[in-house]
């Protein structure tokens, strides 16, 4: 995948408690870390936040996201990263409304629309356009550089769709995988693309 022309890993900590899947921590990101020069996005579907964030940004993480409904003071979690050198995201579940950034958009660097429920790669795309171009015209507002990410059931079919509507960095998981180590350089272009 670096290879192939990914721009970022994004890495999905899960931790059984905050969404009903498990899958790595600390040992493999710091086992991944040597292996690419590329940032790592580390999304954390993990609660509590607080205290594992160092130990995050030791072992490499570049931008730390994490859930609001995960932390009983968002602020000051994305504070705390910010403290410690890192890009802060907030993660939006579907359901969580846009209206959590309303006071926090001088500290995210970036804002992650969920299109599917957090928890199981493979799921069906959720289609929450209305939702970006919500999130991309607190952006404008802002004067911020902000990205706006969209994490679940990114396509050749639905990125176009989700460029449109405002993001500019779109995660892609079962999508890559299904074409084929072959075709990843095709595949990753052909979203690049839109
Ligand atoms: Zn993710």
């Amino acid at each position: 995948m670096d290879k192939a022309g990914v721009d970022y890993f994004h890495l999905d900590v899960m931790d059984g408690h905050y969404v009903p899947n498990i899958t790595f921590g600390f040992p493999v990101i710091k086992s991944l870390r040597p292996l690419t020069k590329k940032p790592f996005d580390v999304h954390l579907m993990i609660e509590p936040v607080d205290p594992y964030l160092e130990q995050f940004a030791e072992i490499g993480a570049d931008i730390i996201n994490f859930h609001p409904e995960a932390t009983k003071h968002p602020h000051r979690t994305l504070q705390k990263i910010r403290s410690m050198g890192k890009k802060a995201g907030l993660a939006l579940n579907p359901t969580t409304p846009t209206s959590v950034l309303d006071h926090v958009m001088d500290l995210v660097d970036q804002v992650i629309i969920m299109t599917i429920n957090p928890g199981f790669s493979g799921q069906a795309f959720i289609p929450l356009f209305d939702k970006m171009r919500d999130v991309r015209a607190r952006i404008d507002a802002s004067g911020r550089a902000i990205d706006l990410q969209i994490d679940g059931g990114v396509s050749d079919k639905t990125a176009p769709q989700c460029i449109a509507a405002g993001a500019n960095i779109l995660v892609t998981a079962s999508y890559l995988t299904a074409q084929g180590r072959e075709n990843y350089p095709s595949a990753i272009q052909t979203l690049k693309g839109a």
